[in-house]
């Protein structure tokens, strides 16, 4: 499949964009996924022609027809990733492919056309150039980038969509977490599960985030920040939090341990740990760990450590985990030296502080 290259984008320049002062006073305190730039990608697809009229247009609504699939059947997916401005004053990427390569993977999931990898990147790409002066510079900010595709065919028949949307829209982004790289709270989800075998736990679709709402609301009332979900057939090992992988780190043996592929998300930062943790001189092992362990774990003193990772939140410690038994925290739920030496290292690759020995930037 030959992909659609940037020079094939139609530019279609906002007519009335922010004023540099309007932008300069969002930049200057980004949140999370409340601003959005001037601009926006789309392109189209349609079944027998492919995909085509891919443009840059003014970031606005969509107008859609109430029969529109997607808001009947949620054949949706969607990718998170971040363009950071470098220290040598450029912007760069982390790892783009490999969210490519999972949009495919996901599309595949839902029944869905593929994108071509370089089309999705030449998404990116032109977006960053019509929008650049968007992206932060501030520290641990970014350009927090969210391609996403539906099925936009006016249709309410139970079957793969003929039409699908593909589009970029770009949010400036500051710390994820208002406590920054403060230990997370946890709540573990006993009644509730995210993904069984089978299901579309590995997908980044809508649907999977829509489930995860009522659980992380329980979390809230819980006194938690984030939920984390066990599996759907044991309903005891670890399987994700509701948009990070996780991690622990046992100091004796030199370990990591982290729940495997199958129902969770292949994270692409969960990736980059394997490699940071084992330049750190720590042996990674993907098994299933259950609550049981975890807490036998944290009380005995085994378990040194706790993270979750994700693009969103970078590496963020895990403080106090809580569920209907009681609560328990690894080393007095304060953020450990792997934890924050994996996500110093990461940053400083992602913003182009250090060197990148490993071709994860572009
Ligand atoms: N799990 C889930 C459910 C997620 O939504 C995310 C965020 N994409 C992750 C894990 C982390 O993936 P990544 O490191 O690729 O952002």
């Amino acid at each position: 499949m030959t992909g659609i290259d940037v020079s094939q984008f139609e530019i279609r320049p906002h007519p009335s964009p922010r004023s540099e002062s309007e932008r300069a006073a969002i930049l200057a305190n980004p949140g999370f996924g409340r601003d959005f730039t001037d601009h926006m990608v789309t392109i189209r697809y349609t079944e027998g022609k492919g995909w085509h009229s891919a443009e840059v247009v003014p970031y606005g609504p969509l107008s859609l027809s109430p029969a529109t699939a997607v808001l009947h059947y949620a054949q949706e997916i969607f990718e998170g990733m971040k363009a950071y401005h470098r220290a040598d004053g450029r912007i760069g990427l982390f790892r783009a492919e490999e969210n490519a390569a999972r949009f495919q993977r996901s599309a595949d999931r839902m029944a869905m056309p593929l994108l071509p990898e370089e089309t999705f990147l030449a998404s990116l790409r032109v977006l960053l150039e019509v929008d650049r002066a968007w992206v932060p510079e501030g520290e641990d900010t970014s350009l927090y980038l969210r391609p996403f595709m539906f099925a936009s065919e006016e249709f309410l028949g139970v079957r793969p969509a003929h039409e699908f949307l593909f589009s970029v829209i770009a949010s400036p982004a500051g710390a994820y977490f208002k406590s920054g790289p403060q230990p997370v709270s946890l709540w573990v989800s006993h009644e509730y599960t995210r993904a069984a075998p089978g299901g579309t736990g590995a997908a980044k679709c809508g649907g999977n985030y829509a489930t995860s709402l009522r659980p992380q609301a329980e979390a809230i009332e819980n006194g938690c920040e984030q939920v984390v979900f066990l599996d759907a057939v044991h309903r005891k090992y670890v399987d994700e939090l509701g948009g990070m992988n996780i991690f622990f780190v046992f100091d004796a043996d030199k370990t990591i341990v982290t729940p495997p592929l199958g129902t969770i998300l292949a994270g692409i930062t969960r990736d980059a740990v394997f490699t940071l943790a084992r330049d750190a001189g720590y042996q990674v092992h993907e098994r299933p760990y259950s609550i049981d362990e975890w807490r036998a774990d944290a009380r005995s003193g085994k378990l040194t450590e706790a993270f979750a990772c994700g693009t969103a939140a970078v590496v963020t410690p895990i403080g106090a985990v809580r569920d209907v038994h009681g609560e328990f925290s690894a080393s007095d739920g304060q953020a450990g030296p792997l934890t924050m030496q994996i996500r110093q290292t990461l940053l400083d690759i992602q913003h182009g502080k250090i060197p990148d020995p490993y071709g994860w930037t572009t």
